[in-house]
C-alpha cells in the first residue's frame, strides 16, 4: 500500500508517534490495536480507526496492529460477530497476521489484578442497590458519599469477593468497586466498578465466569498485556484517560499511553452499533448488509471498494475536534476509483421498445464498444444492433421543453457505437400511453460516426438490442435517512428512515456481454451509473445494485431552471 492510500498525511497522533520514536519512549517500537467489541458489524467509523491504527503500523518499520476483541460483556455478543468483524477487516486490505486477541482469553489474569487492589487496599466489595448506589455517587454539581462498604477490612473483601466468583450471591447483590475518590470532579473516579455478577454464557468461556470485569477494568490492563505503545480511541474515551492511568499505576504494570481522536460522523446515515441493531431488528432495513447501510458489509454490497474507503479514511484525516463529514465526499472517493475500474456496458433501466423501420428484419450487426475509456488495456467489444431496440423512457419526450435534446417526434440523436436514428412515428396504448417508437436510421453513420454531409445531433443515448439484452432486476438505492443530521436538535431519528430510499425495477434489459457476470462484479451501465452484481442473482436472473449514479446532466439542469424560477 502506498503512503497516501493509508492516509499517512501526517496528523496529531502520527506526529506524536514519531515523537516517540525520536525519544525512544518505548524502545523503538510501534504497537497499536483495534479493538471492537463484538456486538454488532463494523461501520464506516470503525473503518476510520481501522485505517489509522493499522495504518500507523504499516506506515513505521517493525509496526504492528493488533485485532483484539473486547468481548467482556456477555449479553451482547456473538460468534456471528467476531467473524463478520474478521472478514471486514480482512477485505479493507489489513492483516493482523498472528496478532488475534480476545479480552476474555486475560479473564483469569485481570481477576488476579483485581484481588492484587483488594490486597493492597484499593478495592473493595460493595453492596448497595442501585438505587443507593446513585444516591452515593453524588452529581456532577455535588460531590458523593464514602458508602459503608467502603471501611470493609481486607480479609472480608477477599472472602466476597471469591464467593462472587464462586456464584454464591444474585446479580445486583454485590459488586467490585475501586477506592478511589467519592469527590472527584470526574464521575468515573468515584470508585468505579470493576467487577459485576453476571450469571451469563460467554461466548468463549462458557459457564466458567460469572463475575464479569468492566471495560474500564479491562481496555488498559489488555493494551499493558499486549503491550500497546499507542491506545488510540474516540474522544469520548478522553474522561476514562484518568481511570486507564489510575488502574496502570495501581498495579505498578506497563503503561501504554492513550490517544483520542474525534469519531467519524456522517451525514444522512447513522454510525452507531444501538441504532444500527434497531434499523436491522425494527425492518427498516433487509438486514446488516443492506445496501443502504453504512456498515462495511452493506458497503461492500452496493459495490464499494476498499481502495475507495481507504482513499475516504485519508482525505478526512485525523482530528481533535468533532466535525461531520458530507456523505458525498465518500461517494466522491468511489466514483473516482470505479471510473477508473469498472466495465462500461449498456444497461437500460426502463426500457421503451423502438423499431428501426429501415433496417432489415433478419440483420444483425456486432458493433464496436470501448471497455474502459480510461483504460485503453481494458480492449473493446462486440455489441449486436438489430432492427428491435430498447431505449430508456426516459431519453424520450414527445412534447420536449427547451434544452431537452433527446429522442422526440422528427428529431435525430446518435445511437452510441452503433447509428443515428430519427423518430418517425410513435405508438401509444388505449391510456394514450408510448409503447413504442418507430424510426429510421442512416447506414452512412455507422459506429455513430458523422455522416458525410457534415450533419450533427446533440444527443448520444444508450440502447440494447432486444432479441439479444438479458432481463435483470436493479435495485436503486437513496440516502437512508432523508435528514442530513437525522436526529439532531431533538427531532426522532428512525422518523428520518427513508423507506422509499430501496427502488426495484424488476425488468431492465443488459447488454449479452454481461450475462456471466457474478456476484461483487462492478460496471458502469452508460450513462446510468455504477452498478455491482448482488449476491441474490440466480441463474434465471440477475440482480444489480447501483452503487452510485453518474452526476446527470439533465437533472443538474431541471434544477437550475427551478432555481431561475422557469
Ligand atoms: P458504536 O458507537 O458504533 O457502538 P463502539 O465505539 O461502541 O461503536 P467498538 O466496537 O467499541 O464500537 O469500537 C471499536 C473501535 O472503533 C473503538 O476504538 C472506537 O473508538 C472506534 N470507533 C467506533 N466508532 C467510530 C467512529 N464513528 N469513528 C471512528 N472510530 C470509531
Ligand atoms: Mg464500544
Amino acid at each position: 500500500m502506498t503512503t497516501s492510500d493509508s492516509g499517512a498525511s501526517s496528523d496529531f497522533i502520527r506526529a506524536r508517534v514519531a515523537e516517540d520514536l525520536r525519544t525512544n519512549k518505548w524502545g523503538g517500537r510501534v504497537v497499536t490495536r483495534f479493538p471492537p467489541e463484538p456486538n454488532g458489524y463494523l461501520h464506516i467509523g470503525h473503518a476510520k480507526s481501522i485505517c489509522l491504527n493499522f495504518g500507523i503500523a504499516q506506515e513505521n518499520e517493525g509496526g504492528v496492529c493488533h485485532l483484539r476483541f473486547d468481548d467482556t460483556n456477555p449479553c451482547t455478543e456473538e460468534i456471528e460477530y467476531v467473524d463478520s468483524i474478521k472478514e471486514d477487516v480482512r477485505w479493507l486490505g489489513f492483516d493482523w497476521g498472528e496478532h488475534e486477541y480476545y479480552a476474555s482469553d486475560y479473564f483469569e489474569q485481570l481477576y488476579e489484578w483485581a484481588v492484587e487492589l483488594v490486597k493492597k487496599g484499593k478495592a473493595y466489595v460493595c453492596d448497595l442497590d442501585a438505587e443507593a448506589f446513585k444516591e452515593y455517587r453524588g452529581t456532577i454539581t455535588l460531590p458523593g458519599t464514602n458508602c459503608p462498604s467502603r471501611d470493609r477490612s481486607v480479609e472480608e473483601n477477599l472472602d466476597l469477593f471469591e464467593r462472587m466468583r464462586a456464584g454464591e450471591f444474585e446479580e445486583g447483590e454485590y459488586v467490585l468497586r475501586a477506592k478511589i475518590d467519592m469527590a472527584s470532579p470526574n464521575m468515573l473516579m468515584r470508585d468505579p466498578v470493576m467487577y459485576r455478577i453476571l450469571k451469563a454464557s460467554h461466548h468463549r468461556t462458557g459457564d466458567k465466569w460469572c463475575i464479569y470485569p468492566m471495560y474500564d477494568f479491562t481496555h488498559g490492563q489488555s493494551d499493558s498485556i499486549e503491550k500497546i505503545t499507542h491506545s488510540i480511541c474516540t474522544l469520548e474515551f478522553e474522561v476514562h484517560r484518568p481511570l486507564y492511568d489510575w488502574y496502570c499505576e495501581a498495579l505498578g504494570i506497563y503503561h501504554p499511553q492513550q490517544i483520542e481522536f474525534a469519531r467519524l460522523n456522517l451525514t444522512h446515515t447513522a454510525l452507531s452499533k444501538r441504532k444500527l441493531i434497531d434499523l436491522v431488528e425494527g425492518g427498516y432495513v433487509t438486514g446488516w448488509d443492506d445496501p443502504r447501510m453504512p456498515t462495511i458489509s452493506g458497503l461492500r454490497r452496493r459495490g464499494y471498494t476498499p481502495e475507495a474507503i481507504r482513499d475516504f479514511c485519508g482525505r478526512i484525516g485525523v482530528a481533535k475536534a468533532d466535525s461531520t463529514n458530507e456523505i458525498e465526499m465518500l461517494e466522491h472517493c468511489l466514483r473516482e476509483d470505479l471510473n477508473k475500474r469498472a466495465a462500461r456496458v449498456m444497461g437500460v433501466l426502463n426500457p421503451l421498445r423502438v423499431v428501426i423501420e429501415n433496417y432489415p428484419e433478419d440483420q444483425v450487426e456486432e458493433m464496436d464498444a470501448v471497455n474502459n475509456p480510461e483504460d485503453p488495456a481494458a480492449g473493446t467489444r462486440k455489441l449486436p444492433f438489430s432492427r428491435v431496440l430498447y431505449i430508456e423512457r426516459e431519453d424520450f419526450m414527445e412534447d420536449p421543453p427547451r434544452k431537452f435534446y433527446r429522442l422526440s417526434p422528427g428529431r435525430e440523436v446518435r445511437l452510441r457505437y452503433a447509428y443515428f436514428v430519427r423518430c418517425v412515428d410513435v405508438v401509444k396504448d388505449e391510456n394514450g400511453e408510448v409503447v413504442e417508437l418507430h424510426c429510421t436510421y442512416d447506414p452512412e453513420t455507422r459506429g455513430g460516426n458523422t455522416p458525410p454531409d457534415g450533419r450533427k445531433v446533440k444527443a448520444t443515448l444508450h440502447w440494447v438490442s432486444a432479441p439479444h439484452a438479458k432481463e435483470v432486476e436493479a435495485r436503486l438505492f437513496g440516502h437512508l435517512f432523508k435528514d442530513k443530521r437525522p436526529g439532531a436538535n431533538g427531532t426522532d431519528w428512525l422518523a428520518s428512515c427513508d423507506p422509499d430510499s430501496r427502488q426495484v425495477l424488476p425488468k431492465c434489459y443488459v447488454e449479452p456481454s454481461v450475462a456471466n457476470a457474478k456476484a461483487g462484479d462492478r460496471f458502469q451501465f452508460e450513462r446510468k451509473g455504477y452498478f455491482c452484481v448482488d449476491r441474490d442473482s440466480t441463474d434465471e436472473k440477475l440482480v444489480f445494485n447501483r452503487t452510485l449514479s453518474l452526476r446527470d446532466t439533465w437533472a443538474r439542469v431541471q434544477r437550475s431552471e427551478k432555481r431561475k424560477g422557469r
